[in-house]
Parts: C-alpha cells; structure tokens; sequence
C-alpha cells in the first residue's frame, strides 16, 4: 500500500532533516575540537615532560661527577616542572569555567575592584597603569573572584605584550558596565584576531613560551564572561596596541 505524503508534510520534513543535518555537523566539529583539545593538552604536558626526563637520564648518567652538567641539569628539571605545574593549574582551572553556571553572584563595583587590582598589579610589575573613569560607579552582578580573574587575566596579557603605559577605562553606557583595557604594545594582526579565544592558540608560541604563556587565558576569560552574560570586543593594530572591551549588563541596585 503506498502512503501518500502531501507536499506540506514533505516541506516539514525536509525541514526537520536539515535542521537534524545541522545539529549533527555541530555536534562532529564538537567532538573534534575536544580531540584537538586533548591532543594539544596532551602535547602541552609531553614537552616539558621530554626535557625533563632527558636530563634526569644525563645526570643518572654522567652529572654527579661534572658539576657543570649536574648544575645545568638540575635547573632544567626544576623550571620544566614548575611549567607543567602551571600548565596542569590552568588546565583544572579552564576545566573549572566551563561548569560555573550555579556560583554565587553579588553586586560588584567595577571600579573598586579595578583599583584594588591595579595597585596589587602596579607593585609587582612596576608598569604605569592608570585608571580612567567617567564618574558613573557602575555596578555588574557577577562572581567576584571570576571578574578579578578575567581583569588580571587582560591585564597580564597588556603588561606581557606591551612596555609602555597601560589605560583601563570603566563607564556606563546604554546599560551596560564597559571595562576597556588599552595597550600600546606589539598588537595582534587582523587575521589572528579570531584565533587569538582558541584554546591553547598563540600568536608567537616560542615568545609566548619565555613569556610564560599557556594559550589558555582568554578561553578562560571568554567562558567567565559569557557565564556573566556579557561580551567581549577586540580591536587591535600590530606594532600600535590593543585594546580590550569587555561589557557586562549593568546591575538594578
Ligand atoms: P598566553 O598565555 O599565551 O598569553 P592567552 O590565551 O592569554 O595566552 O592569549 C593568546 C595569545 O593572544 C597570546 O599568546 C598572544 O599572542 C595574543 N595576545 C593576547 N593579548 C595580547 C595583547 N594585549 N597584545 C598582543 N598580543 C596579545
């Protein structure tokens, strides 16, 4: 017996495919950037790992003997295993922000917290970083720990990437919190700027390496702010700087 399909049900059911086609695509480009997540993480720990394993093979070898080999070895194994210490941190903490939608929230005053920041910042680095505000105090509601952690997180990067002074700016405008964090440093070219949230993605992994750099701040610092229902804007020009504008919903207070 043939069943005839009238061509309204054929349309839904077209429809239906496509949009199942679709959630299957999203789902496979998912799975393969966990794969590509895992094997670059794998990759991350593995590095460190070889070095260190190399000079303990040397020293068990030859170093207790040479000084010399003994001293070079030695410093080697510790700072290779202080970077797979701060690797396996970040990790956990990357880990940590994608699974954050029940913490507790409260009112923040963004410039408080900016200042409070800058003067922790400013006596560590010695870098000039100065605060701006327009007068407004705005107030976000947000995770206080989360939001320090995503300011230092751009301002590490600022100090990291730049020798000059620093600008942070916090206004309010059309009911929003909006935090612009502004360098004037070697910047990032226009065909990297989408590539700079990926995990573990750097501009210049050698200078990022000296640097300390795991390529996993600002994936952690976009799950933050999504989490907080704001927004991330970059612009940036190589050689001139960077400038970072983060906005969050203001808070009813
Ligand atoms: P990293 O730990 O390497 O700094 P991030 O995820 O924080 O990792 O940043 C990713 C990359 O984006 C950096 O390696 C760097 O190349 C680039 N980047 C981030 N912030 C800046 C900045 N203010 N100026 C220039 N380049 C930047």
């Amino acid at each position: 017996k043939k069943i005839l399909i009238q061509n309204e049900t054929k349309d839904e059911l077209q429809k239906m495919a496509t949009t199942f086609n679709r959630m299957i695509e999203k789902l496979q480009e998912n799975i393969d950037k966990q794969r590509q997540f895992i094997s670059d993480a794998s990759h991350e720990l593995k590095t460190p790992l070889t070095v260190i394993s190399s000079f303990a093979n040397l020293l068990r070898r030859r170093g207790i003997k040479d000084e010399e080999i003994a001293k070079e070895a030695i410093e080697s194994i510790y700072s290779e295993a202080n970077r797979m210490q701060d690797l396996t941190k970040t990790l956990l903490n990357l880990a940590e922000s994608e699974h954050l939608e029940g913490i507790e929230k409260q009112p923040i005053n963004l410039v408080a917290l900016c200042t409070t920041i800058l003067n922790q910042l400013q006596k560590v680095y010695k870098r000039e970083i100065n605060l701006v505000e327009d007068g407004s105090t705005p107030f976000i509601k947000g995770n206080e720990l989360k939001i320090k952690q995503v300011i230092i997180i751009f301002l590490d990067n600022a100090i990291k990437y730049s020798t000059d002074k620093i600008d942070v700016f916090v206004e309010s405008n059309q009911g929003m919190a909006v935090l612009r964090i502004k360098d004037y440093g070697i910047g990032i070219r226009e065909e990297e700027l989408e590539n700079i949230f990926e995990r573990f993605y750097r501009v210049d992994k050698a200078r990022s390496r000296e640097t300390g750099g795991t390529g996993l701040g600002l994936s952690i610092a976009k799950n933050i702010v999504k989490l907080h229902n704001g927004e991330i804007k970059i612009q940036s020009k190589e050689n001139v700087g960077t400038e970072i504008i983060i906005s969050f919903p203001l808070a009813k207070i």
